[in-house]
């Protein structure tokens, strides 16, 4: 008897055929690739409905679980039987022989069926595979289900619908370049843009050798957690103390947050265009710190000329700090780090800055100068 996972998708069907057909193809490609890389072997079949993995080893059945409740764009699987006929009492025969002991007198239980293209009714199976058990039916609250599916010819019969992340698949939406520093909010960002379908492209600014490579190394093993959620990732590399240095050297410190700020905004504009990025997107969450009040944040926000996403803008850090645990993620970005701006940190920032005076500074300094010099020194790494 074939076991195979049915798999649900759910939000495609909103879009037109044309656009639903590409992203089931995403979709595939990137359940073919989650299985590749944990070393599974399957046959992945795509119809308009359902996606169908068949053929795997019996013992990968729970580490292809795990990878199928880690892609987006997957609404919910199960594990099933599948037999080749929808003859009644074959049904019947099937149930009596393996599923006995799974519904005990003690248990309440409900039969669940779907029937399409068949000779008999969903209700007459259902309230004749129910006489099987010795056991109680509860229709609203069952401790135990089971879901028969019969159509044209063939049926499926399993006991667990496994939820799964929901969204889009990750690659449908294009290319987004996600900023990454290592704390808390950025990689719920990046998750919740994987979310929505985008094929995400890591930029951390760091700044070594001023502190040590405790920032680099947390954003390495954080993008090791997202890889569960995206099979391959690309960080890049931006050596940002320089920067930091020249803008220390000749500003005011309370206009240097925002100036460093800024400064990582045009550059991150830049790569994205370079890697033909449709957006840019941070963990700035309003009024978090002092760089995100909404005066600070439209100035900074001046200095990108892309679309930026900024998916955490309405959550309360406490949210953000138990998604991120969802997430995974929370435990390495709690890990102390110098921060890349501590060292080159004002103590007093400015809450409220002005455009026009920082556009002075900005031009007084030279400063876009100076940064596009530094392009070249970007390092890439592939997790
Ligand atoms: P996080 O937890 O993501 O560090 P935060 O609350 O500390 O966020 P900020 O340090 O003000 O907020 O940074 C706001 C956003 O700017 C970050 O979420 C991230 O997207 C981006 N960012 C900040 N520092 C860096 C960095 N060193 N490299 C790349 N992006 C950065
Ligand atoms: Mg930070």
């Amino acid at each position: 008897m074939q076991q195979i996972f049915l798999i649900r998708f759910n939000e495609i069907f909103l879009k037109s055929s044309g656009v639903a057909k590409n992203f089931l193809k995403i979709l595939k490609t990137n359940i073919y690739y989650g299985l590749k890389a944990n070393n599974i072997k399957g046959h992945i079949n795509t119809t308009n409905s359902r996606i169908y993995l068949s053929k795997f080893d019996i013992q990968d059945v729970s580490k292809i679980q795990d990878v199928l409740k880690n892609i987006f764009g997957i609404e919910s699987f199960s594990l099933a039987y599948q037999l080749e006929t929808i003859d009644q009492e074959k049904i019947f025969d099937f149930v009596k022989q393996n599923y006995s002991k799974y519904i005990l007198s003690s248990n309440t239980f409900k039969i669940k069926a779907k029937c399409i293209n068949t000779p008999y009714h969903t209700k007459d199976i259902e309230i004749k595979l129910a006489d099987i058990f010795d056991a109680k039916v509860d229709l609203t609250n069952p401790e135990k289900t089971i879901y028969i599916e019969a159509r044209n010819k063939t049926t499926f019969v399993f006991t667990e619908i496994i939820s799964g992340l929901s969204g889009l698949p990750v690659g449908s939406a294009g290319k987004n370049l996600v900023l990454i520093s290592g704390g808390i909010d950025s990689p719920l960002a990046s998750f919740l843009t994987l979310k929505r379908g985008c094929y995400n492209i890591y930029l951390h600014f760091h700044s070594f050798p001023y502190v040590s490579k405790t920032s680099i190394n947390k954003v390495k093993e954080i993008l090791q957690i997202i890889k569960k959620y995206q099979n391959d990732i690309k960080l890049y590399l931006f050596p940002f103390a320089e920067i930091q240095k020249y803008i220390k050297a000749n500003t005011e410190a309370k206009y240097r947050i925002v100036l460093y700020r800024r400064s990582m905004m045009r550059i991150a504009s830049i790569l994205a265009k370079e890697l033909k990025c449709k957006a840019v997107t941070t963990g700035e969450a309003l009024a978090q710190v002092s760089s995100q009040t909404l005066d600070n944040m439209s100035v900074i926000d001046d200095a990108l000329s892309i679309l930026t996403l900024r998916p955490l803008v309405g959550f309360n850090k406490n949210e953000i700090i138990n998604l991120a645990k969802q997430i995974g993620t929370l435990d390495i970005s709690n890990e102390p780090q110098e921060d890349t701006c501590t060292l080159f940190t004002p103590k007093h920032p400015n809450a409220s800055t002005c455009l026009r005076d920082i556009k002075k500074i900005e031009n007084e300094i030279n400063i876009e100068e100076f940064e596009v010099k530094l392009i070249d020194k970007i390092e890439t790494i592939n997790i």
